[in-house]
């Protein structure tokens, strides 16, 4: 039997009609999707035609879709999972991709003076911070020498990698994420993006301004998310934050957190947080675990010797300290922390 179309069938057809014939429309589209890399990713731009913007933010997803499919630990069919599993027995062959994020690191690590090492996951692996678990002093003795970056060989010409002794792990969870933002960055600039942004976790980079005015980035305060301590304007730049807050669990009055000193196996407590701005946020990203291992001295020694960075860092006792190219005004009170 067949039946007439009933109103609530004709008013949908209608809506549907309209919004396949409506004109494009000139304005900021954006999104935010959970979940990928185990972060929230949010983009925004400014599109000519609405649709188009919005199947441009539909390739960002999917390009941080793919990474997150090649590079998570938690994935264990992930490309970095067998090399986990194989390259201390093997010099194991590996995609182009991931062989190159493999030297980005490890030249990170040579600029950091040792600070950013994702080998830190030969111990690293032992923590798990939602279940407030933590490796024993006995534990973190055994696997520590595994981590040290000169334990990752890598053959150009092979296009292989291999670790040097069994134990290692690797992580990139320090990397990869700032990776993917400038990947999505790339991909609205083949698709002719001109104004962007790309954020995912802590890492986040944009192009071009908001029509005559930069974007405006907030750092906020270790202990009160909704408190911004700074704001910083941002033209075709990158910036990433690194906190002691974002995954952590406090015991007896000590912060067990997720940015691990390659030396000692523990957190990393030197500052509260870190934020670096520099062009991409593969590079800041590599670079805002730093000043957690090294402190504020060490590290702002390494950051104002990169003429494209810049850097605020938050110490345990509440200062702000700046880069060269960021001095705030005289008299700028200390924050009050925990
Ligand atoms: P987000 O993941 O929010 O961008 P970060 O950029 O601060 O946060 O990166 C923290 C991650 O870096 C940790 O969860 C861990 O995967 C990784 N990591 C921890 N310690 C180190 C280290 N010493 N060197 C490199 N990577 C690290
Ligand atoms: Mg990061």
């Amino acid at each position: 039997m067949t039946r007439a179309p009933g109103a609530g069938a004709l008013a949908l057809a209608a809506i549907l009609a309209a919004s396949v014939c409506a004109p494009a429309q000139a304005k900021w589209v954006s999104r935010t999707v959970d979940g990928i890399m185990g972060t929230r990713i949010y983009v925004e731009l400014w599109a000519d035609d609405d649709r188009q913007g919005e199947a441009a933010i539909d390739a960002v997803m999917d390009e941080m879709r793919h990474i997150d499919d090649t590079m998570s630990t938690y994935k264990p069919d992930s490309e970095v999972s067998k090399v986990n599993q194989l390259a201390a027995q093997q010099a194991l062959p590996i995609s182009s991709e991931l062989f190159k994020l493999l030297q980005t690191a490890l030249d990170y690590s040579r600029i950091t003076e040792g600070a950013f090492d994702i080998t830190y996951a030969s111990v690293g692996y032992m923590y798990d911070f939602r279940e407030h678990k933590r490796p024993t002093e006995e534990q973190i003795k055994a696997a520590l020498p595994a981590i040290n970056y000169q334990h990752v060989i890598l053959d150009a010409d092979a296009q292989t990698v291999h670790f040097s002794q069994p134990g290692v792990r690797i992580d990139l969870g320090g990397i990869a994420k700032g990776y993917s933002v400038d990947c999505g960055i790339d991909v609205l600039r083949k698709l002719g993006y001109t104004h962007a942004l790309v954020n995912a976790g802590g890492d986040s980079r944009v192009i071009g301004d908001r029509f005559g005015r930069p974007w405006i980035v907030g750092i906020r305060h270790p202990d009160d998310p909704d408190k911004i301590i700074t704001r910083i304007p941002l033209v075709d730049s990158a910036f990433s934050t690194s906190g002691d807050y974002e995954r952590y669990f406090d015991e007896n009055g000590v912060r067990y957190h997720h940015i691990i000193d390659p030396h000692t196996g523990h957190s990393a407590s030197k500052v509260r947080s870190a934020t670096v701005i520099a062009p991409t946020a593969t590079r800041t990203d590599g670079l805002s675990k730093t000043a957690f291992v090294l402190g504020p001295e060490e590290a702002m020694r390494i950051y104002n010797s990169l003429d494209d960075v810049d850097a605020v860092l938050v110490t345990p006792d509440g200062k702000v300290l700046y880069t060269k190219g960021l001095q705030p005004p005289a008299g700028t009170p200390n924050l009050k922390t925990r």
